[in-house]
């Protein structure tokens, strides 16, 4: 079987298409094609040499796609996934164990466990923003797991998506392992289908559409979505400070969904703020911005429009400056900004920091608080008692003290939202658990019926126990 293309496809009805390639992929799970650990570790194995071998192509594709710089493909795409196939296939014997439970005294002799069993047949839709890692990073659980799969890579991320769909049928099972490649009316076809977990990541509108479809064969369902990640400064080393948030806003452009999106900061600490921000970033990428060739652009004209009706809602601190064209918008911090203006009403996903002032913690827990619950917030501080009542007080899908985006590098951390940020988590071996189900085992023999004290007529059981 080879990757489907529902833009391509001749056909009529091309739900019959996608139709067609999951009975088939449902074929080979139920022959229990994928079940054997030495399937499992060949898998994983063909992803990491996919990922080694290809490398330029893949750095192509993210390229022309979104300007991505190669070494910052390499360490955010490529290195980050090949580290967490290779986290998987070093734990998969000890993963993938049954685990003994005791059995109380009562129900003895018997025995019981516990062992993780593969869920079946699995989708995974994937965003554009990092259209590599997001898409076989939950695959790598998934197969890890024992499960096929049906990827749906992102239309707005076309040469990413084409080389998956070339490359990963020579590297994977392609009878367990398909691509089906195109946009809405993919999805839609495949969101028809009954699968036994869909795992999507992407925004909060098609996620409300993908939680819909999943009723209707209560198929399990995690959602990895985005929201607005707070950082709050309140002291510290202010260039470190600057150069952390700059690094985890401006990384992939802006375009990252654990990105600061906005700044809460003391009254008493925004000018120092202000200032090494505005400097930082000079030394990040230089006077003329356009020209760095470590600057990502945005992903189509739709969304630079988007992000360029979301300047005017401050004022222009540093930036500010762009081109249609070319999708280049230059990183800019925003101060002055009203909580009502346009830029705070929405995901920024894109080059632009507005900085907030505030009067103190509470005053920015309590701004966090009232609004949808965010997928990462972030804390700038020495103080460890602020540091607590950050933990204590804050809702937010992960909690990180004086860095921004890096957490995401730390395959032992689950990475997940809370509220309208998401519902489950994944990385490491939270992601085998996502494609698992924990299946109890209890057995017992019939030699000796031991369970007879606990059968009707009822009447002295209480001296019978
Ligand atoms: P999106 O929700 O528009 O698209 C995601 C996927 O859904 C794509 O594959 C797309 O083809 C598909 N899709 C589009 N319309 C659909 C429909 N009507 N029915 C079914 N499927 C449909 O998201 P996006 O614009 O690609 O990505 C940006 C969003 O993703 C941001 O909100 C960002 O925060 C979020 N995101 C979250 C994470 C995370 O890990 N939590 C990571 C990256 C991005």
């Amino acid at each position: 079987m080879s990757a489907v293309s529902v833009e391509e496809t001749s056909e009529a009805h091309p739900e019959a298409a996608v139709s067609a390639t999951v009975a088939a992929v449902r074929r080979a799970y139920d022959a229990g094609r994928t079940r054997p650990l030495a399937w499992r570790r060949e898998q994983l194995q063909g992803l990491i040499r996919m990922l080694a071998d290809r490398e330029a192509e893949f750095s192509a594709a993210l390229a022309a796609d979104l300007g991505k710089n190669p070494l910052e493909g390499y360490l955010t795409e490529l290195s980050i996934t090949r580290s967490e196939a290779e986290y998987a296939l070093k734990h998969l014997s000890q993963w993938t164990r049954s685990t003994k439970v005791p059995v109380p005294l009562g129900l003895q002799p018997a025995s019981a466990k516990t062992e993780p069993q593969p869920l079946g047949v699995v989708l995974i839709i994937a965003p554009w923003n990092y259209p590599v890692q997001l898409l076989l990073a939950p695959l790598i659980g998934a197969l890890a797991a024992g499960n096929a799969a049906v990827l749906k890579p992102s239309e707005l991320a076309p040469a990413t998506s084409r080389v998956i769909a070339a490359l990963l049928p020579q590297y994977l099972d392609p009878d367990a392992v398909v691509v089906v490649e195109g946009g809405q009316e993919a999805s839609t076809a495949l969101l028809a289908e009954r699968f036994d977990h869909i795992f999507f990541t992407g925004g909060e509108r098609v996620g409300r559409v993908v939680l819909q479809a999943a009723a209707r064969y209560l198929t399990p369902v995690t959602l990895e979505l985005g929201g607005k990640s707070p950082a709050v400064v309140l002291d510290g080393n202010f260039t470190a400070i600057a150069r952390r948030l700059l690094y985890g806003k401006l990384l992939n452009a802006g375009q990252t969904c654990v990105a600061p999106d906005y700044v809460l900061v003391t009254e008493a600490a925004a000018p120092k703020l202000c200032k090494a921000l505005v400097k930082e970033l000079a030394g990040l990428f230089g006077k003329d911005p356009a020209k760095s060739a470590d600057l990502g652009r945005i992903i189509n004209a739709q969304h630079w429009d988007r992000l360029h009706g979301l300047l005017d809602s401050g004022t222009v601190l540093a930036g500010g400056r762009g081109d249609r064209d070319s999708l280049y918008l230059e990183p800019t911090i925003l101060t002055e900004v009203s909580p009502d203006s346009a830029v705070m009403q929405e995901e920024i996903f894109g080059p632009i920091l507005p900085v907030l002032t505030v009067k103190d913690l509470e005053e920015a827990m309590a701004f966090i608080n009232a609004r949808p619950v965010p997928l990462a917030s972030y804390l700038y501080t020495q103080s460890a008692p602020a540091r607590q009542a950050f933990e204590r007080g804050v809702r937010a899908g992960s909690v990180n003290h004086n860095v921004s985006t890096v957490q995401l590098a730390v395959p032992g951390l689950p990475f997940g939202g809370a509220g309208a940020s998401g519902t489950g988590a994944y990385h490491g071996k939270y992601t085998f658990d996502t494609f698992s189900q924990l299946r109890p085992v209890f057995t017992k023999g019939t030699a000796l019926d031991t369970l007879k004290v606990a059968y009707p007529p009822y009447n002295g059981i209480k001296a019978r126990l």
